[in-house]
């Protein structure tokens, strides 16, 4: 489920869905903490205003910090210095800055209610960043983020709040956080200290007491959630500091009478000493650091969520893993490379796996299943494209996770493999991490990220592949080039061969390619652009399958274009090497002919020459091509839509890879209908050593499609955020009809 907020005020208003949305968007942020390069370019050339009209240190720097390193700019006011100060009205100050065009306020105010006050007069996000005594929503995420963490969950614990509770902001928001997901309050601090009717602020049925004595107040405790003492409050009438630390200091020995594993969460800043001894600030049970560190995880998240990478809108059948359902898909024929089935069959999926295929009729369901009706359709094991480009993190305006995967889901995808080139590139597992988590948050269909071969996609050292195959990774290349030297070549193959995983080529010497826009010919020399010739790509494969032999490394060349690497690979194939490669739709549908000036059809393999076109379609009949892959390459109209020379090469790919196989390869009858879906499934999954294929107890992952449904493809309805399509406005027959992901539709058309 995905939760739209125009604003972030306070916490009270929030369900506790929303609120389990908001720390689990906040989870990928805490892994790009961990990497040695922290800044995205998510936010680029966006500006959030920072109005602190309170002092604070710490949560204005971890807001700065979060908006710098999502690559947002920040326009500070500073309280000290502003024309509040000279008499100007809260509402002219908040207007000024607004007219400055910032995509974001945060503020912060000692006036509670204020950020909703000026909210209503703004049309652009407010983030509360702590008002007055009422909420400070970001502080009361960042604690639960950290409770979730060393608790493993925020349900049903015991949580003791000691200090300054009626001044407090941080306790008002953690009631209202932690209220929702059954924890038990108990409240302890001198009496004056607590507002009478705190116990009626929380959500219905809180459990919220107080006690007096911090000995009772700990007993039991899973959390302590201390508040800092207003030192310059001790001196109204209320208690002398020897008295607060005498009665309420949270030392060690009164530790002890929490429960073992408690834990001791602080807003800071602390005054050591006085509600918290040293030992605890700096024992093992202290969490304040990681309360630190996570503060700018959940900046990351709320900054994200209210301005940049909000879905633009929510996908018609979101996968809910919390509601696992039951689905009969009656009188298809169901066509299954692996099993060499071609039969019509009736097929049962029991939540995330296929409990039974069997002939029409004779598959019960039980009542109450959902049943599809796939009279006159294809129902195939879940198509796999083994080279997409999803391009988040770091060109989101481009591509994102939710877009690019309802794309791929739109186009009959059940699984989509990303290629790392994105900012920063996915060389080390807190980025791979990053791209799955993302993926659980908002994918339509399964994301596979496939790890660079070498630091940074630079070709120098080799990347932290070992890491990044156990955070998930299905593959590694240095896609967008290949890898750079042979000597490298040879090292990533070796430690590939070791890991048993694929190494996927991007197969182009540098030398022969640089400054090409498109294949060497005829009509390059017609039009005048610059042309690379087959042999940059042929030269090498021959490298590579050279340097496959030596290691025994399996090697997938990516996007094969020219005949002559595809003479290589046959012969290759022949002698036993272990090589697979991947041919794209527009490779086997367009010619370097087509490409008049149009940077629709300026991609990398450029378009090549007719001979090549007809040795590819010879190529996927023959069984020497394993997979159709897209190479979808989508980019923002600003960036393609300039001179053919300029324009950065790729097209979109995903909604049209099916009907143009339809087209191209069935109806011109140079292959069977199985051995198409044979390149869209366990063609591309043997490449990657992943199983597919439709029997009881596998993955209800399927692609259900027509042979024969008459549409058009119209780029502006894309799912995609890019138009980059030389397919627009063209007519097909034949097109996806739902696809499946783990039991759920995640497309019907
Ligand atoms: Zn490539």
């Amino acid at each position: 489920m995905t939760y739209r907020f125009r604003d972030l005020l306070a916490l009270e208003p929030l369900s506790a869905e929303e609120l389990s949305f908001l720390l689990d968007q906040s989870k990928p942020f805490q892994e790009i903490q961990k990497h040695p390069l922290k800044k995205l370019a998510t936010l680029r050339g966006k500006t959030v205003a920072l109005a602190f009209f309170e002092n604070s240190t710490r949560t204005r720097i971890s807001f700065g910090a979060a908006a710098a390193r999502l690559g947002a700019d920040t326009m500070n006011l500073q309280a000290e210095a502003s024309s509040l100060k000279k008499g100007e009205s809260l509402l002219d100050t908040v207007q000024a800055l607004n007219a400055m065009k910032p995509d974001a306020l945060v503020m912060r105010h000692e006036a509670s209610g204020a950020p909703e006050f000026v909210a209503r007069h703004l049309d652009i996000p407010v983030v509360n960043a702590g008002d007055g005594t009422h909420e400070h929503p970001s502080q009361g995420l960042l604690d639960a983020l950290t409770i979730r963490d060393r608790k493993g969950t925020i349900e049903n614990l015991n949580v003791t709040i000691l200090g300054d509770i009626l001044h407090s902001r941080v306790a008002r928001s953690n009631i209202h956080l932690l209220g929702k997901f059954g924890c038990r309050f108990t409240l302890c601090c001198p009496p004056m200290w607590v507002p009478k009717e705190l116990e009626k602020i929380g959500p219905p049925g809180a459990n919220i007491r107080r006690v007096t004595r911090i000995e009772e107040a700990l007993e039991n405790a899973d959390v302590i959630l201390l508040l800092r003492v207003q030192t310059e409050r001790l001196h109204e009438p209320a208690i002398s500091a020897d008295d607060y630390i005498l009665l309420y200091q949270l030392n060690a020995a009164r530790l002890r009478l929490a429960k073992p594993g408690a834990i001791v969460l602080h807003p800071g800043p602390m005054n050591r000493g006085i509600e918290i001894s040293p030992e605890v600030a700096d024992g093992p049970q202290s969490c304040v650091l990681e309360q630190v560190t996570n503060g700018v995880a959940v900046r990351m998240a709320i900054l994200y969520l209210l301005i940049g990478g909000a879905a633009d809108d929510v996908p018609p059948s979101r996968r809910n893993p919390g509601n696992p359902r039951m689905l009969l898909i009656k009188n298809g024929r169901v066509l299954d490379p692996a099993g060499k089935t071609d039969a019509q069959k009736d097929v049962f999926l029991d939540g995330e796996r296929i409990a039974e295929v069997g002939p029409h009729g004779k598959v019960g369901a039980p009542p109450g299943c959902e049943i599809f009706d796939a009279s006159g359709l294809i129902v195939a094991p879940g198509f796999v494209d083994l080279h997409a480009h999803l391009r988040e993190p770091g060109q989101e305006s481009s591509e994102t996770i939710e877009t690019g995967t309802r794309a791929a889901a739109r186009g009959g995808f059940t699984a989509v493999c990303c290629m790392p080139n994105t900012k920063p590139v996915n060389d080390n597992a807190s980025v791979t991490r990053f791209i799955l988590d993302r993926a659980r948050a908002a994918a339509s269909a399964r994301v596979w990220p496939i790890g660079a071969a070498s630091t940074g996609s630079k070709g120098e050292a080799i990347a932290e592949i070992g890491a990044m195959k156990e955070a998930g990774i299905v593959a590694v290349s240095d896609d967008g080039k290949p890898i750079a030297t042979a000597k490298l070549a040879r090292q990533v193959m070796e430690y590939c061969s070791a890991l048993e995983l694929s190494v996927i080529e991007h197969a182009e010497d540098a030398s022969l390619a640089a400054g090409a826009v498109m294949r060497e010919g005829v009509t390059s020399t017609r039009l005048g652009l610059r042309g690379m010739p087959a042999a940059a790509e042929s030269v090498c494969v021959a490298r590579d399958i050279q340097l496959a032999e030596l290691t025994g490394a399996h090697l997938h060349i990516a996007h094969l274009s020219a005949k002559a690497s595809l003479d290589e690979v046959r012969r290759a194939k022949q002698r036993g090497v272990r090589i697979t490669c991947e041919v794209t739709p527009h490779h086997f549908t367009l010619i370097d002919e087509d490409v008049k000036y149009d940077s629709r059809y300026k991609m990398n393999p450029p378009l090549a020459a007719r001979e090549d076109r007809e040795a590819l379609l010879a190529g996927l009949a023959d069984g020497t091509v394993d997979a159709i892959a897209t190479d979808h390459a989508p980019h923002e109209p600003a960036l393609k839509d300039v001179e053919f020379d300029k324009a950065p090469f790729g097209i979109t790919g995903f909604e049209t890879a099916l009907s143009l196989a339809l087209e191209q390869l069935v109806c011109a009858k140079l292959l069977p209908l199985m051995r198409m879906v044979e390149l869209f499934t366990t063609g591309p999954a043997n490449v990657l050593g992943i199983e597919r294929k439709i029997a009881a107890g596998q993955p209800a992952d399927l692609t259900i499609f027509s042979t024969d449904h008459p549409w058009t493809f119209h780029a502006a309805e894309s799912a995609s955020k890019s138009r980059n399509t030389p397919f627009d406005g063209r007519g097909f027959r034949g097109a996806p009809m739902a696809t499946i992901v783990a039991g759920q539709i995640v497309f019907r058309h």
